[in-house]
């Protein structure tokens, strides 16, 4: 499998080999690295009177009955005993080559969980294997792999065998790491790790074998994450290697953007845009992400960048992921550079035709900064010179979206931004390929926001407070409980909450917000919130990202036990973002569930971001962490980002080691292991 070419096809009839194909196994190289689910322990016998109820055990049979019943449906039905009794086994699918090895006399071992059915002991879907007479027991753990309709684990057992002494015959097991390494890092070798993991000798550890926590499920775990690494690293170094626009500033439009802040940046925010300006004047496209809690100021860090790319004769386009929240980065960006001069495009979906072509006409000519929604990636969209594409709040994108605004104008720099933060583990494998930027500071003078837990039948309290915190000439959010299932019920339900807080709060004005109102209605209530028109929003989670109304400084959550984590972390950071002590009210409705109560206790105990996440991620694990993500990201199938985060870091200090010093090793590393799947990446 090291030498170069087409990979060896799997040796096997043509049916097979489809099959095979179905579950990702091409090569013979494929099956070498196809590696157990788990093993089960064939080395010994039970006899049909021992086996215990629940019990997974094997049996030697000789087959006394076997036919095919179709009630209650079709199934094979066979009768089956060994000296002390007697036993039914059940198939609910099989095929003739199946029925056919179950022909009374036949001898066979079965595996599987023994039941106490009805009829007697029985076993439904056992493994099963035709032996001769006097067949000797397996002396080691047998392998379960992951298969596939019509593959018994017999069969990718041979062919694995195989492949594995023929791997082993012509020498192409060699190791991709240098030996010094492997000795430094305590490694163990490749080869003799997936013979033990195929084949385990019979004294292997097999509790050890059975967590994954064998040296040599280790290498494996290793080799896998390193593989990862190095084909991140090596988009990120190939990057390197494409032209961009170098863009130095021409004139002093930062200068007086700065100058016309009621504000000055924080130490953070302007180490941040010293990174981000460096990297633009780099003949080669920046893929930078900026990460930042809620409310640290990444706006207008962004804008300051599009100044950079403006002074020096590009575009630069600002694309988010709501209306709302585009609108609202629109009309700001607008309050900033227009007096300055600059010219500002606006695209969304809901643009009426005529005013669409203007915008349109705006992008492909003079307009400096373009800001809108997906909008901004239809094939209708020509940027005249684009320079550099921000994209808020990224996460909420899917990975070809974001492509496709690179591919917009030929090779822009990138600027995300993110609230989201990435636990630590995450981020190294997950955006190996990307610089990233932390915001790790507040602007001055917030003041923390109290976070409060109320039980819904105390909500009138809540109501009262509302009512007292508008009186200070303060406003409020009111978020309306989540209803995930129906669209239909949740806009009820908003259109309720509203029609009721209404009620109870006389001679306040009550607004309302929801993803259902037309786009220019939804502006309207945005614009009129955010000139103090209205005392209390009412809205469903289209505020959750980036809307930013300082004088809003009370934040109330109904059934906030249905909300995930960073939904109520990024709902909460709605307030707390003027000069005005801030408050969040969850409330709950009980009983509680166990994950419900322990979300509830940690938005309650803290209010970093990156502490939430991280606890985020212990709840719930990586899965659905990282989302659209995952899709231009090799996946792994053995190690476990929790678990393993030790292997993590080490594989991303290798991989840089390995790509530097020893790049012959690294290709062959990432041949192995990512083989054709490595072109999909570069994509
Ligand atoms: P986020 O990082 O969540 O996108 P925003 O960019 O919306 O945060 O900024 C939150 C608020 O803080 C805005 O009103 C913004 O104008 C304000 N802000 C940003 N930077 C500063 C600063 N250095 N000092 C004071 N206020 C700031
Ligand atoms: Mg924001």
């Amino acid at each position: 499998m090291e030498t170069g070419g087409a990979p060896a096809p799997i040796r096997a009839a043509e049916a097979l080999r489809k099959k095979l194909a179905k579950i990702g196994l091409h090569s013979e190289a494929d099956l070498l690295l196809h590696l157990p689910l788990r093993y089960e322990d064939e080395t010994c016998l039970t006899s049909v009177e021992r086996a215990l109820n629940g019990e997974a055990v094997q049996l030697e049979l000789t087959v006394r009955h076997s036919e095919v019943q179709f009630r209650p449906r079709r199934q094979l039905v066979v009768r089956a005993a060994d000296a002390s009794g007697e036993i039914t086994l059940r198939f609910f699918s099989f095929y003739p080559s199946q029925q056919a090895m179950l022909a009374e006399g036949a001898r066979i071992r079965v595996f599987g969980e023994v039941r106490g059915g009805f009829f007697g002991l029985e076993m439904v879907h056992p493994r099963l294997r035709k032996i001769a007479e006097g067949e000797p027991l397996p002396a080691a753990l047998t392998p379960v792999y992951p298969t596939t309709a019509g593959v018994g684990n017999g069969t990718l057992q041979k062919l694995i065998g195989a492949a594995l002494a023929e791997a082993e015959s012509a020498n192409t097991l060699a190791d991709t790491l240098p030996d010094e390494l492997r000795q430094r890092l305590k490694l163990a070798g490749f080869a003799r790790s997936l013979r033990f993991l195929h084949m385990p000798p019979p004294d292997a550890d097999r509790d050890a074998l059975q967590a994954r926590q064998h040296p040599a499920w280790r290498r494996i775990k290793f080799d896998e994450v390193l593989a990862q690494q190095l084909s991140l690293r090596r988009a990120y170094l190939a990057r390197r290697d494409q032209g961009a626009p170098v863009l130095r500033a021409r004139d002093d439009l930062g200068a007086r953007l700065l100058d016309s802040l009621p504000f000055g940046l924080t130490g953070a925010q302007t180490r941040a845009l010293a990174e981000i300006g460096g990297d633009l004047a780099q003949p080669y496209p920046m893929q930078r992400l900026l990460q930042g809690d809620v409310g640290a100021g990444k706006t207008i860090v962004a804008a300051l960048a599009a100044c950079q790319a403006i002074s020096a004769g590009w575009q630069a386009a600002f694309m988010a992921p709501t209306e709302i929240l585009a609108e609202q980065h629109y009309l700001k960006l607008c309050d900033w550079l227009q007096p300055l001069g600059v010219r500002v495009a606006w695209l969304a979906g809901s643009l009426k035709s005529k005013a669409k072509r203007e915008q349109l006409a705006a992008a492909a000519g003079e307009a400096q900064l373009v800001v809108g929604t997906h909008a901004l990636i239809q094939d209708s969209v020509d940027f005249a010179r684009l320079g550099l594409a921000i994209v808020d709040e990224q996460h909420r994108f899917g990975v070809a979206q974001r492509l496709a605004l690179r591919k917009k104008g030929g090779n822009p720099h990138q600027l995300m931004m993110s609230a989201t933060p990435i636990p630590r583990t995450l981020a190294m494998s997950y955006y190996a390929d990307l610089d990233v930027t932390v915001l790790d500071e507040l602007p001055p003078g917030r003041t923390p926001i109290k976070t409060r837990l109320v039980a819904d039948n105390r909500r009138a309290d809540v109501v009262g407070f509302v009512r007292k915190h508008v009186e200070e000439g303060r406003q409020a959010y009111w978020v309306c409980p989540l209803i995930e299932e129906s669209e239909a019920l949740q806009l009820q339900t908003a259109e309720e909450t509203y029609a009721q807080l209404a009620a109870e709060l006389p001679g306040l004005r009550v607004g309302l917000v929801h993803g259902r109102l037309k786009a220019g209605d939804k502006q309207a209530v945005m614009v009129a919130f955010a000139a103090g028109g209205i005392d209390v929003l009412v809205a469903t989670t289209v505020i959750e990202v980036g809307v930013d109304v300082p004088n809003a400084s009370l934040m109330v959550i109904e059934h906030a036990e249905r909300f995930g984590l960073s939904q109520l972390h990024q709902l909460r950071g709605r307030v707390g973002r003027g000069r005005y002590e801030s408050s969040c009210v969850l409330i709950y409705a009980g009983p509680l569930g166990e994950v419900a109560r322990q979300r509830l206790k940690i938005i309650f105990e803290h209010s970093d971001g990156f502490e939430i996440a991280r606890r985020d991620l212990q709840l719930r694990g990586p899965g659905e962490f990282v989302g659209a993500r995952q899709s231009g990201v090799p996946l792994l199938r053995y190690a476990d980002l929790e678990q393993d985060a030790e292997l993590v870091e080490l594989a991303r200090t290798v991989a840089e080691e390995m790509l530097n010093a020893h790049p012959t090793l690294a290709a062959a590393h990432l041949r192995r292991w990512l083989g054709a799947r490595e072109e999909l990446l570069k994509s």
